[in-house]
Order: C-alpha cells, then structure tokens, then sequence
C-alpha cells in the first residue's frame, strides 16, 4: 500500500511567519519542504505539497485524502534564550503518536534542547482552541517546531543547508517510525481478536 502524505511550509510568502536575526520562518520553511518531498518520494509516498493561505493548504490536503499531514515551522520567544524542539498535536491518539516519532528523531538530529509534544493551541492559549491546521485537517496531524528564530545560536545553524537537511530527514524517519508502529499495532490488534 502506497501511504499518502501531505506537507506544507508553515505561513506564505504574504505572510512570512516569524522574521528574526536575518531569517524569514516562510522561507526557511520551505527550504526543509523541498528537501523532505525528495526524500519521501524516495521512501515510495505518495507526496502533496501544499501552500498559500492556511485554509487553502487545509483543503488541498482533505481533498487528496491525506494520511498524515505536517506543517513545518520555527519557533519564536521574546526571551531569546529560549531554545530548543517542540511537536505540536492535536490531542487525538494518532496525532500524539506521529508527534512522539517526529519529535524523538528531530532531537536527535538537531540536537537541541527536547522541549516535547504539546497540543497545539491558537497562541498556547487552551481558551483559543486548536491551531486551524490541527482542528481542520481529516487526518492526524502535526505541527513541527524546530529552532527558534529568535535564538542566535539556533539560528545561525540555518546558514548551512545541512541543518535543513537534518530537519527534514528527522521528518522522514519519524514519518517511517509511524507507519511501522502502526503496522505493528494493526498485527498485534489482528491476532489478539
Ligand atoms: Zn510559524
């Protein structure tokens, strides 16, 4: 079976997310997207790249009936000591699971501080409710949090392309550390019936 996967860059180049020591979210972004579409393509998924306005990505992504869906972001505090990965989900056990794989690989190979899998609220404001690209996607779904922008240190990693390389690798291996997981449980699911 042939696993449909859907990515995106978080924000567009309208609205280029988070602008810090000289990087652009949007653009980094998409940097890490156009690395990890090769690589999963590669892995034999079945890959949609989506982009423009939230809603218009949330739409392309139900319409090509998605297995999986990731938005891939950077991280911004005010404190800019602030450092370190973090998986957002949507509180639901399949987008959990995938933000554990992810998560687990990104710190691996990023190699910053782990700052864990949370549920993904507007702002981290519960009373906000879910991020839109948690809440509207059919699919479990992810938003990834790698570095901040706003931390120098961090930053200045993005200006070898290798770091971007890393950061979609970590998507991809934790993309396969899903699916095998899940056919393990499926199996496990089968013989105890
Ligand atoms: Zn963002």
């Amino acid at each position: 079976m042939i696993h449909k996967i859907a990515i995106c860059a978080g924000h567009y180049p309208v609205k280029p997310g988070l602008q810090a020591n000289g990087f652009s979210e949007h653009d980094e972004a998409v940097k890490v997207t156009k690395h990890l579409e090769k690589m999963l393509a590669k892995d034999g998924y079945e890959v949609r790249v989506t982009g423009g306005k939230l809603t218009d990505k949330v739409a392309s992504i139900n319409n090509f009936q998605s297995e999986i869906a990731i938005d891939i972001h950077f991280n911004g505090h005010e404190d800019d000591r602030v450092g370190g990965i973090e998986t957002l989900h949507s509180g639901f056990l399949k987008s959990l699971r995938l933000a554990k794989c992810v998560q687990k690989r990104l710190v691996e190979r990023l190699n910053r501080l782990n700052r864990d899998t949370k549920i993904g609220f507007y702002q981290g404001d519960p009373k906000r409710g879910l991020l839109y690209f948690l809440a509207h996607t059919h699919c479990p779904a992810i938003v990834t949090e790698g570095l901040f922008l706003s931390n120098a240190e961090e930053a200045m990693m993005l200006e070898t392309e290798n770091t971007h390389i890393l950061y979609a690798t970590a998507i991809a291996e934790g993309i396969n550390d899903y699916f095998i997981e899940s056919l393990r449980r499926s199996i496990k699911e089968t013989a105890t019936n």
